[in-house]
């Protein structure tokens, strides 16, 4: 009789602990993670719509005689992306300008107020219209997120010439502006016409930050949550919140073909594991700007596997940087 409440005891108990560990219910994301499926992959099964072509390098403080203030590089003809200098601003940030058929968006006006951004911004404007047999098109003036290195152009834009819109830069403001009813979980969309992007909020590196998605290009644009540089966190308060935006961007990623992450600076050499300390003004042989889709995954693995207990990290491509644990200059 024992024995056979202890055989009806185990079989129980397998079958319980099979319910716990078969059926708990794991996110996408950790499915992601066990599976090892490539996000490029993922992208790969579909093309671009319209595909595009990053420079083999950008200014990068080589020559400040005869590098422009802002480089202008055309990713196609309707994708253009700014670098502002090096020798201007060590942040040297990357802006872009998206054109649809009816609106163009600009995603951030640079780290310098007295930088040509406008006149820039103008330039290319105008040189489209003119491709495109237009007299006019609205333009947007929106943010990454409010940082400093990524809104000092804002006041260039006012009462210009297109500018339609310049969104500030509280949270009530950007989520307003986008349509978010319940930020950031929700994920509304823009159509700057034929141009549709979607939009996820992605706080962690700033309460305000936004990840835009555009359909035409399959980019994703990340603004300072990831690129190839410091991804800074700003307070232990942040840290549960930079997780879950980089867990929902490799959910995304998994849902919808992502060509390239493409981020706000670039603060890594080319090699491996080779961040170039923050506030360099000269970045010799630097990473591309552009990261293949894994790179979510990575970061992704990296911050979850850390738990409760963040740290200063380095990892191939990019810097896990709780910046309130090892400040900013922090370089492995
Ligand atoms: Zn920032
Ligand atoms: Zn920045």
């Amino acid at each position: 009789m024992n024995v056979r409440l202890v055989l009806i005891g185990l079989f129980m108990g397998l079958v319980g602990l099979c319910a716990y560990s078969c059926l708990a219910p794991r996110s996408a994301a950790d499915r992601l993670l066990a599976e090892g499926a490539s996000l490029h992959a993922l992208a790969a099964q579909a093309s671009p719509l319209e595909p595009g072509t990053f420079p083999a390098s950008w200014i990068h403080g080589a020559d400040c005689n005869n590098d422009p203030l802002i480089q202008v590089h055309a990713y196609n003809d309707n994708l253009f992306i700014l670098r502002q200098s090096k020798c201007d601003t060590f942040e040297a940030p990357f802006l872009f300008l998206l054109f649809g058929d009816q609106k163009a968006l600009l995603m951030d006006t640079g780290s310098k107020a007295s930088s040509p951004v406008y006149e820039t911004v103008n330039r290319v404007v105008r040189d489209w219209l003119q491709t495109n047999n237009m007299s006019s098109i609205e333009l947007i003036v929106a943010h990454t997120h409010s940082h400093g290195d990524h809104v000092k152009g804002d006041s260039q834009f006012e009462g210009k010439p297109f500018v339609s819109t310049i969104v500030g830069l509280d949270l009530p403001s950007v989520t307003q502006f986008w349509g978010f009813t319940n930020f950031p979980v929700d994920q509304p969309t823009i159509d700057l016409g034929h141009r549709v992007i979607d939009v996820l909020g992605t706080p962690g590196h700033h309460p305000t930050s936004v990840t835009l998605y555009d359909r035409r290009t399959h980019l994703l644009l990340t603004g300072d949550l990831v690129y190839p540089g410091h991804l800074f966190v700003f307070a232990p308060e942040d840290w549960p919140v930079f997780q879950e935006s980089l867990r929902r961007l490799v959910e995304f990623s998994a849902a919808n073909p992502v060509e390239w992450v493409v981020g706000c600076h670039i603060e890594m050499g080319a090699a491996p594991y080779s961040p170039f300390a923050y506030g360099t003004a000269y970045h010799p042989n630097e990473h591309s700007l552009e990261l293949k889709p894994d790179i979510l995954r990575d970061v992704y693995r990296a911050a979850r596997a850390m738990g409760d207990q963040p740290q200063c990290q380095i990892l191939a491509e990019c810097v896990i940087h709780p910046m309130y644990l090892c400040g900013p200059f922090w370089n492995g």
